[in-house]
């Protein structure tokens, strides 16, 4: 769909080569290049213009200037950068606790409930954990149906309270319920809303204030691209979450989202979702997603 960015680089470059020697002007107009190609793969412009300020003096600093292949030199720069900034290595999700308690926060449609089994799913394998799905929708019937599904796709039972409608109570009850069944994960999907609403703040809050999360993690469908920036910016504010979840990287998007959200919020983004299918879910690898946003 776009011209890979080390194609327009080495496009540029060829073009300077005729002109002989690579003056600092020409790195500038190749960092246009850069930036160009950050905006398509949807990075926020702030972001993208404060990562060229830093790739150019990077550049120039190690002399890109008089280098034998200047292209590859920035197109190695430029990857290398992307990889730091979104964190360089694959964050680790803690699961320490008897049990550990996980808290979904994100809005309706990003993908909190198919994360939510897709996460017992791996835990339960990889970890050899126990899971228990906490459903503390009350909102939308239609949701906690959708957990038991899952669970049952996975076999992990879900802990729901038919008729209470304060899910603080029902997140509380449920660890109380994991202790003494053993269980030693708790996953605790929440209601999402179309967007940000005091209510639903308040409450997601309050529940995380009851179950004390051993991590808070926030899910976001890569596809919303700016918008994705900024309900980031406003849940973080809010709950200073733990982790990101990328989910949809699956559709057309360059991932530009990741390398923004990781920036504005400075969390690391832990896991992507790759599909609708519940196995469809990896850790997040910073030097992956700057091949992808590189195209
Ligand atoms: P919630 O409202 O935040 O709980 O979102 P859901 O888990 O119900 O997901 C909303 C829709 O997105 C559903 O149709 C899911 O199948 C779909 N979905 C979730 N994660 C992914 C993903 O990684 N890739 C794709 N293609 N679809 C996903």
């Amino acid at each position: 769909m776009f011209e890979n960015l080390s194609e327009r680089l080495e496009r540029s470059f060829k073009l300077l080569k005729g002109q002989g020697k690579i003056t600092e002007i020409n790195v500038a107009e190749t960092l246009k290049d850069v930036r160009r190609a950050l905006l398509d793969a949807d990075v926020n412009y702030k972001v993208a213009k404060q990562f060229t300020d830093t790739v150019k003096t990077k550049a120039l600093g190690r002399d890109v200037l008089n280098a034998v292949k200047p292209n590859e030199m920035m197109v190695k720069i430029v990857h290398d950068e992307l990889t730091e900034l979104m964190g360089g290595e694959t964050a680790q999700i803690n699961v320490q606790g008897q049990p550990a308690v996980i808290l979904m926060s994100g809005l309706q449609g990003s993908g909190k409930t198919t994360f939510s089994g897709k996460l017992a799913r791996k835990l339960k394998s990889e970890k050899a954990k126990r899971p228990l799905l906490v459903a503390c929708d009350v909102y939308r019937p239609a949701a906690i149906d959708q957990l038991k599904v899952l669970g049952e796709q996975i076999e992990v039972p879900v802990y729901t309270e038919e008729g209470n409608r304060n899910p603080v109570e029902i997140a509380s009850n449920a660890i109380q319920y994991a202790r003494q069944n053993h269980f030693d994960l708790v996953i605790v999907d929440t209601a999402g809303r179309l967007a940000v609403d005091e209510e639903m703040m308040d409450e997601i809050e309050a529940i995380k204030k009851a179950v004390k999360p051993q991590e808070t993690l926030f899910v976001v469908d890569a596809m919303t691209g700016q918008d994705a920036v900024n309900t980031a910016k406003e849940f973080n504010d809010r709950l200073d979450f733990d982790g990101v979840v990328l989910t949809k990287l699956d559709g057309d998007t360059r991932g530009g989202a990741a390398l923004s959200i990781r920036t504005v919020v400075t969390k690391p983004i832990k896991f992507v979702g790759t599909g609708e299918k519940l196995d469809a879910l990896d850790y997040f690898h910073p030097a992956r997603m700057a091949d992808r946003i590189l195209g």
